[in-house]
């Protein structure tokens, strides 16, 4: 047998050797990649803070935290200690920031989140705004003014600017459309990345109320299949209630909905727990990840009528809401409640969290082209005739292959631009919810868009990339820029169409499409940014994100896992990759799965291997 394989293994490499040559001559000549010069962006800083005081009124908490803020930045930019957040103070309104209501700017219409910078008396500036409204601004300000940005949760950019020079301060009020949001991945854990970066769900991350607070959900857990996980837990009723839930292999598995004692029990749960809770606006009611919804004659004759698993679904939570209407009272509409009722609607006060899982990311949820979102758009458009509450859960990675490349990039802008259209008053964008075992695919630009454009849809989404690329890749970024639009341009190409869904594996053409030309192109790309890097912060982070484009080429045999070539390298190339991934601390191969704690026994086969199951 062992002679069998050096046999052919000889023969492979000869093959590779004959071959190799003549294929190289039918690739056509890689273009080389010259970064555009950087624009150079003149811009006149004619004004100075240097002398200005900070003030703030003292009786409101957010407001002194907000001003503290800003003084520790400025004293930052500037590189000494020269601002200090005053309380209490009378406001002369010439040289002063005044943070909050000291000024007495009208901040009506702001709401909790609202923001308004404008310049007041001789030579003021006030940052005003409601519950988080102020430090909003105050970071509004520092970006605006003086280039600050919080790009990840260990990675900020704080330019030096000694005579703390800037613009002519112009008005400006901004308030977000979206009340809810929320990501995850690594750095929104962190609260001064979330407060800097206008996260406010309560999920990855806790805010005191003085620093703003959050707006999220008031659930004892994880707010997201409560039924049964948090309320009505079977091991409590099960044995004597077995009619309130369906059941599949002795398992219970969904309430029945129409049974009047699990409508009363489920009150008393939802009722103790938002009493007993952490005073948030929401509690989530909502079915469990499964699709055993109750086949009884009144659930089926209910759902019937309603032409939609919904039906049963909204009647049972809208007679929640009822009994605590001061409470948004959130349940999904996912998979086989994703269709909207055709009779009841939703109370005020019900949140209905719409979930894009089946759809297809290499195209905009509102392309007409791709059947896989069409369904999802006329589902959006039932639900905003009559939801006036209507949030989205949405996905943005592999959830099966976390450690591959995922070629969302192009839809990213435009799908929270057509929620926004849709009148969505909240989103969570679920990423890599275990990214701190296998961070290696972007996580912390994704995360940083994702941020961006909830709470601004129509920032410019390529200027954003472009400087995030810049500050935390180094200077062979525009490499990755190439990078991405290459393969944003090679998702979701190949006919016929499937989807480039959340599960595809590495190897599926519907992920991405790229032929052996392409691969060689983006290989180089790679090649540059990391020599291009400048620090060695910055070229870790470079093979760090490049992990997941080895991974791509490792399952799909290409490149360097070529299999036309001595058995040897393409296996060499297997081992580095293995050995790379855990230098780089990867510990986890999907949602349900770990990556092998120690090498395979061979390095036959491909990385998709490398799954613990
Ligand atoms: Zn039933
Ligand atoms: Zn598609």
């Amino acid at each position: 047998m062992t002679q069998l394989i050096a046999i052919l293994n000889a023969l492979i490499g000869f093959t590779a050797f004959i071959v190799n040559p003549f294929i190289g001559l039918f690739w056509p000549d890689l273009p080389e990649f010259v970064p555009d010069a950087e624009p150079v962006v003149i811009v006149d800083k004619p004004y100075s803070l240097d002398g200005y005081s900070i003030l703030y009124d003292g009786r409101v908490a957010t407001d002194k935290s907000a001003a503290e803020f800003l003084a520790k930045t400025l004293n930052e930019i500037v590189g000494g200690e020269r601002f200090e957040a005053v309380g209490d103070a009378v406001p002369a309104f010439s040289k002063e920031i005044l943070v909050g209501a000291i000024g007495g700017e009208d901040i009506g219409g702001l709401g909790d989140e609202g923001y308004l910078i404008k310049p007041v008396g001789d030579g003021a500036i006030a940052i005003a705004g409601g519950k988080r409204g102020a430090i909003y601004g105050v970071h509004r300000f520092l970006e605006k003014y003086f280039d600050c940005r919080w790009y990840a949760h260990d990675f900020a950019v704080i330019p030096p600017n000694p005579g703390a020079k800037l613009a002519e301060v112009k008005e400006e009020r901004f308030v977000p459309t979206l009340e809810y949001r929320e990501t995850d991945w690594i750095s929104p854990r962190y609260k001064e990345y979330s407060i800097a970066n206008r996260l406010n769900g309560n999920s990855y991350r806790s805010i005191p109320e003085e620093e703003g607070g959050t707006f999220g959900y008031c659930n004892a857990g994880f707010p997201a299949h409560s039924m049964l996980n948090e309320f009505l837990k079977p091991a409590q009723y099960a044995g004597e209630h077995p009619e309130w839930y369906t059941w599949r292999d002795g398992k219970a598995k969904q309430l029945c909905l129409t049974n009047p004692e699990v409508l009363a029990q489920m009150k008393l749960e939802v009722g103790a727990q938002i009493a007993s809770g952490n005073g948030q606006a929401i509690i989530t009611v909502t079915q469990d990840d499964n699709q055993d919804y109750c086949q009884c004659a009144e659930c089926k004759r209910v759902d019937a009528e309603e032409g939609s698993h919904a039906g049963t679904m909204i009647r049972f939570v809208n007679e929640i809401a009822k009994e605590f209407p001061d409470t948004l009272i959130d349940t999904f509409a996912y998979q086989y409640t994703r269709t909207p009722p055709k009779i009841t609607k939703p109370l005020p006060n019900v949140v209905i969290r719409l979930c894009s899982i089946e759809c297809c990311f290499a195209h905009p949820l509102d392309d007409p082209n791709c059947s896989f979102n069409a369904a999802f758009a006329n589902d959006i458009k039932g639900w905003k005739a009559i939801s006036n509450h209507l949030y989205i859960w949405d996905y943005t990675t592999d959830y099966g292959h976390y450690n591959c490349y995922f070629p969302n990039f192009g839809v990213l802008q435009r799908n929270i631009q057509f929620f926004v259209a849709n009148n969505v008053k909240g989103i969570y964008e679920e990423g890599n919810h275990q990214a701190a075992e296998c961070n290696s695919e972007f996580a912390d630009l994704r995360s940083y868009l994702l941020a961006r454009l909830m709470w601004d849809p129509d920032i410019d989404y390529g200027a954003e990339i472009d400087g995030f690329l810049k500050a935390y890749y180094g200077d062979g970024w525009q490499y990755l820029r190439e990078f991405i639009d290459l393969t944003t341009a090679n998702a979701g190409t190949k006919w016929p169409h499937r989807k480039l869904g959340i599960f595809n594996s590495p190897t599926d053409k519907d992920l991405l499409n790229m032929g052996i030309n392409k691969i060689r192109y983006a290989d180089a790309l790679w090649e540059k940014a990391i020599a291009l890097a400048g620090d060695e912060a910055c070229a870790q982070r470079v093979r760090r994100s490049q992990l997941s484009w080895r991974f791509w080429k490792g399952c799909n045999k290409a490149a360097e896992f070529w299999r036309l070539q001595p058995v040897e390298a393409w296996q060499a190339a297997n081992e580095a990759l293995y050995k790379d991934l855990k230098a780089f601390g990867i510990t986890r191969y999907s949602e349900g799965s770990l990556l092998i704690p120690e090498p395979p026994e061979s390095w036959w086969g491909t990385p998709e291997d490398w799954r613990k199951q």
